[in-house]
């Protein structure tokens, strides 16, 4: 393992000669005196382009991305770069160390709180400095999220195609090559709203998560975001062809009471469709073995997004599958 060049500030590195420099943004100092510091990867190109963010972990509890990132730069090497890319494994140190969704400081979701303020809690600074102070150089935004516990995502939002910003993401969207695409605003205070409000190309893919087999989606993931990259000039060749839906309408499927979740459709249907009505799968009491609810597709032709893929124990109200509705189906 080499030791990386560092460093101090983003625009130190962008302006370097060409090379891959890590640079820890300061983001405050903890009760403990630990300091709170976002680790970016630099990767400056041989010659002028976009400016690609690459940024991994607004949920420390989505671990697979932050491998996914970490497994891009070994193909990203400085001389096949045409512009410049930053890549943040972790967003959200404090959330990947205690591997929740939000900060347990300030009970917070990093990806509503965009764009953050220099005198909020510590998650609202967080996002200022990484807007502000990490990805403000770029002109598209790559945001991966995945999912924790015993659920597995594959599909990529983006903004309709209404607009240039729109036009812009819509055609990254595209090139991933992601098979299912879901066309969205986003919700206030994503990372993905704001800066897509700031003129940012920017998309939202969601790969992975315990997925089975020894890489899970990683390979998958991996020729997504290089395809995307294709498609800006970043590196080399063209992206990879291959088919997609669109869709414009999504059911988050959640748990109606709680017990055991068995699922009968999982990891292997995830990117593909299942018929309206088809039997996803079944809540158990823990106690009678008794049937409390049945998880059933709920579009004529339901592409299934998320699905949670292994028995487990779920709350009322927990997540089981995410399926979507195609661009001009009928409900
Ligand atoms: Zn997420």
């Amino acid at each position: 393992m080499t030791v990386a060049e560092r460093a101090d500030t983003i625009a130190a590195a962008l302006d370097g000669e060409p090379g891959c420099r890590i640079v820890e943004t300061p983001v405050t100092v903890l009760a403990s005196g630990q300091p709170l510091v976002i680790t970016t990867h630099v990767v400056r190109g041989a010659r002028p382009g976009h400016t690609v963010g690459i940024v991994s972990g607004l949920h420390g509890d989505e671990i697979s991305t932050a491998e996914l990132v970490l497994s891009l730069l070994p193909l990203l090497p400085p001389a096949d770069v045409t512009g410049s890319l930053l890549l943040v494994p972790m967003a959200s140190p404090l959330t990947f160390e205690t591997g929740t969704r939000s900060t347990t400081l300030d009970m917070a979701n990093l990806n509503r709180v965009f764009p953050g303020a220099t005198s909020g809690t510590v998650t609202e600074m967080l996002a200022h400095t990484l807007l502000e102070d990490v990805l403000a150089p770029c002109d598209v935004i790559i945001d991966l999220h995945s999912e924790p516990d015993s659920m597995g995502i594959r599909c990529l939002y983006t903004p309709a195609p209404t607009d240039e910003q729109g036009r812009q993401s819509f055609a990254l969207a595209q090139a991933s090559g992601c098979p299912i695409l879901y066309v969205t605003n986003g919700l206030s205070g994503m990372l993905m709203t704001e800066a897509g409000g700031r003129g940012m190309a920017v998309v939202m893919p969601e790969t992975g998560g315990p997925l089975p087999g020894k890489d899970g989606l990683l390979p998958e993931a991996q020729g997504e975001i290089l395809n995307m990259l294709r498609s800006l000039g970043t590196i080399p060749g063209d992206p990879e062809p291959a088919h997609q839906v669109v869709v414009d309408a999504v059911s988050h499927l959640r748990a109606p009471a709680g017990g055991l979740f068995r699922p009968v459709v999982g990891f292997d249907v995830v990117g593909r469709s299942v018929a309206g009505g088809e039997l996803l799968g079944t809540i158990a009491s823990v106690f009678s073995g008794e049937t409390l609810a049945e998880i059933r597709a709920p579009f004529a032709e339901s592409w299934l997004m998320m699905a949670r893929g292994r028995l487990a124990r779920v709350h009322p109200g927990d997540p089981l599958y995410i399926v979507g509705r195609e661009q001009g189906r009928p409900a």
